[in-house]
């Protein structure tokens, strides 16, 4: 926790610490930092607001048009785009700064957009600085050009693709609410000829986490991908106009209730929410067949972490670490969130038109939010055999009360409670397989030294 604390630290005193140039720019002085440390933190781009080509059913970001009171096409202006690549990379001082392009459809900028952008990574890039991208899309609009350019400049693409056609379709659809999964073979069609690295991001939903094993081999044989990132669906019904963790505390249900699962009418959850049972069970047949057949050959972000946590590391997604409040958003208009599923006006933190990133993303407000995930935490959570594993998972699904009546644990309990049951029997094989790997790789470092 103190190194947490040392690592998010930020300058004592406000006076100090934001300053403005001569042009009304913010500027930001960091804090010198301990031997060891960096200041490093990421966002979510969304260039173009929540604007996007097709219209999913279950998307969490559609309603930020009407919410945060978007135009009617919501673009990141040029100026704008220069001032967040600048003050992202003067406010981190990692080896390596990540710039995540998502939205709405970040594609619907166009490639010229891209083009400035990478240009601009270039020109305000610091001596020794790695800059990375990474881009998430529905893939309708990747073309020849596209597929080069994301080659050339070495852009990370995360495809987002729910399974076979029969359950993708289910819930991604065009704005006519026509399927879309044909374009996303084509779009992985397309990667692959020009040996683009991509992901699959799975949202992991009430259809397709009855199928598992159909999804899995799917994504991993037919897509095509060695990368997949599982996410589960869960919207209470009230997404579109009340913040998470703003909930009536009153009414929330007891973990278990039919309140609290899917497809009843006074469910607090949307019908196309996952059920945790079957978040459980999805995981668990996906674990047994990823590690009969594809350990150290597939990497699946959930699975990885828990082995990692398992080994005493620390946790590679934010879900399940015991702290939050590294990953950030910024909108179209410059205006900045505590989250990527904060971004509602009561997690707004300001705007880098006003107020520099660094400032924001090292302040006060940002550090209560990343400490309330563990400070929020249930007591039923604090006395779980699986607390080091889970930490409670996101506070936005915090929205049931435990057995108890204690309100705030987390919808997919019951769900997160069967997967870590079931994996600990694979584990002391794991750890063993992991500690020889290690053994084996330091010695050939060594080797290679001599
Ligand atoms: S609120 Fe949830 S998604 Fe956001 S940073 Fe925290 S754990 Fe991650
Ligand atoms: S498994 Fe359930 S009780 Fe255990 S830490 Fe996670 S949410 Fe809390």
């Amino acid at each position: 926790m103190a190194q947490l604390k040392r690592r998010l630290q930020f300058e004592e005193g406000d006076g100090s610490f934001l300053k403005m140039t001569n042009h009304g720019e913010p500027t930001v002085s960091l804090a010198p930092q301990p031997t060891g440390y960096k200041h490093c933190f990421h966002a979510m781009v969304k260039p173009g607001g929540a604007l996007c080509n097709l219209n999913c059913t279950y998307c969490y970001y559609l309603h930020k048009e009407g919410l945060l009171h978007q135009p009617h096409a919501p673009r990141m202006s040029a100026e704008m785009l220069e001032r967040h690549i600048r003050q992202y990379i003067e406010a981190q001082t990692g080896d390596e700064v990540v710039f995540s392009w998502q939205g709405g459809e970040p594609t619907l900028l166009g490639l010229d957009f891209f083009r400035k952008a990478v240009e601009l990574e270039a020109r305000y890039k610091k001596p020794g600085q790695r800059i990375e991208n990474d881009l998430q899309t529905n893939g309708a609009l990747l073309d020849e050009q596209w597929a080069v350019f994301l080659k050339q400049h070495n852009f990370l693409v995360g495809l987002s693709c729910d399974g076979p056609a029969r359950l993708h379709d289910q819930h991604r659809v065009t704005k006519g609410g026509q399927p879309t999964h044909d374009k996303v073979m084509a779009a992985a069609k397309l990667l692959r000829k020009h040996n683009v690295p991509f992901n699959a991001l799975c949202v992991v939903n009430r259809e397709n986490a009855k199928y598992p094993l159909d999804v899995y081999r799917f994504l991993t044989r037919e897509l095509g991908v060695w990368r997949v990132q599982f996410i589960s669906c869960v919207e209470p019904k009230v997404f579109h106009q009340v913040a998470p963790q703003r909930w009536d505390l009153e009414n929330m249900p007891i973990i278990g209730s039919p309140l609290a699962r899917p497809g009843f009418a006074d469910s607090v959850v949307t019908d196309w929410s996952v059920d945790p049972e079957d978040w459980g069970r999805f995981l668990c047949k996906v674990w047994d067949d990823w590690y009969k057949r594809d350990y150290g050959k597939v990497h699946v972000d959930l699975f990885e972490t828990a082995v990692a946590q398992s080994l005493g590391w620390p946790s590679q997604r934010c879900v399940t670490a015991e702290f939050c409040g590294k990953g950030m958003a910024i909108e179209h208009n410059g205006d900045v969130f505590t989250c990527d599923h904060y971004v509602y006006p009561e997690y707004k933190v300001g705007n880098i038109a006003e107020t520099h990133w660094g400032a924001m993303a090292y302040s006060e407000t940002q550090q209560r939010f990343g400490f309330s995930k563990s400070r929020t935490l249930a007591g039923y959570c604090r006395e779980c055999t699986f607390l080091k594993l889970c930490w409670g998972e996101c506070p936005k699904n915090r929205l049931v009360r435990a057995p108890n009546g204690e309100p705030g644990l987390n919808y997919l309990c019951p769900g997160m409670k069967h997967f870590y049951t079931h994996i600990q029997r694979d584990m002391p094989e794991i750890l063993r397989r992991v500690k020889k790997d290690r053994a084996r790789s330091f010695q050939a470092n060594e080797r290679r030294e001599q």
